[in-house]
């Protein structure tokens, strides 16, 4: 009954974002960084207008949504101004022309044809839509991402495509058994990134490496990620409405 309580639940989110910086600032230093080299994203998916409203009003500039249809009703309910939004969810190509152009970044190009397809609607409307391309970190379970072993030249062919511009790499580790095993994805994460980077190929900027949740955005940052997505440690447990 979230809807009646919604100050108690503006309590929660602050207090969370509070503890979160915290625990990104403390990892930074631990990795070699600083704080702010970790941007913070809210992944708001299932949350209502007026919560994401509420951690936008305490310092979130940065949101991800996994589906184009419930980003585009929610967007003119959001307060975005100075606020960027990513798609963080997989995309299917009849979805790509409602949004390409209506995110700063695409996090989820998960094969070369949606790549062509994004491209094909961002040069239709002339201009340039920056992409991240999605790694399958040894994830059984997860059916998108391009395998590590054949990423590097993925990004290359995708690299050439007119109308794209790779900012990064992203993944979604699995639920690793113990540290050590999710640590490992991390660091091949961050080899493969900076493997890439050295490349120096035209049209490819290792900017962003997007990897981290809840449960492990602290591994993750330790591990090399500069850019991870909190949704439920913010908002609490998502409550799916529907199924589509
Ligand atoms: C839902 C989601 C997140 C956030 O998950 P939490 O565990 O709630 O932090 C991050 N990335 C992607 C791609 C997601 O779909």
């Amino acid at each position: 009954m979230e809807k009646l309580y919604p100050e108690s639940k503006f309590i929660d989110i602050e207090e969370n974002l509070k503890v979160i910086r915290e625990n990104i600032a403390e990892a930074a230093i631990k990795s070699g960084r600083k704080p702010e080299d970790i941007h913070f994203m809210a992944v708001t998916k299932t949350i209502e207008p007026m919560y994401i409203n509420h951690a936008l009003e305490n310092g979130i500039d940065l949101i991800g949504e996994n589906r184009v249809q419930e980003f585009l009703e929610k967007e003119p309910d959001l307060k975005l101004d100075n606020v960027k939004a990513h798609l963080i969810g997989h995309l299917q190509s009849n979805k790509a022309k409602k949004i390409v152009g209506k995110v700063d970044v695409i996090q989820s190009v998960d094969t070369v044809n949606i790549a062509n397809e994004i491209a094909k609607h961002a040069n239709n409307l002339g201009i340039t839509q920056k992409v991240l391309i999605e790694i399958n970190a040894g994830c059984e379970w997860s059916k998108f991402g391009f395998d590590i072993a054949e990423v590097k030249e993925k990004v290359h062919e995708i690299s050439e495509i007119k109308g794209i511009d790779i900012q990064g790499l992203m993944c979604v580790a699995p639920i690793c058994e113990n540290t050590a095993d999710l640590m490992q994805i991390f660091n091949n994460m961050y080899n493969k990134f900076i493997d890439i980077k050295a490349e120096n190929w035209d049209n490819v900027n290792m900017n962003i490496l997007s990897m981290g949740m809840s449960g492990d955005y602290q591994e993750a940052i330790l591990g090399g990620a500069n850019l991870v997505r909190v949704g439920s440690a913010i908002f609490g447990p998502r409550i799916y409405r529907d199924k589509h």
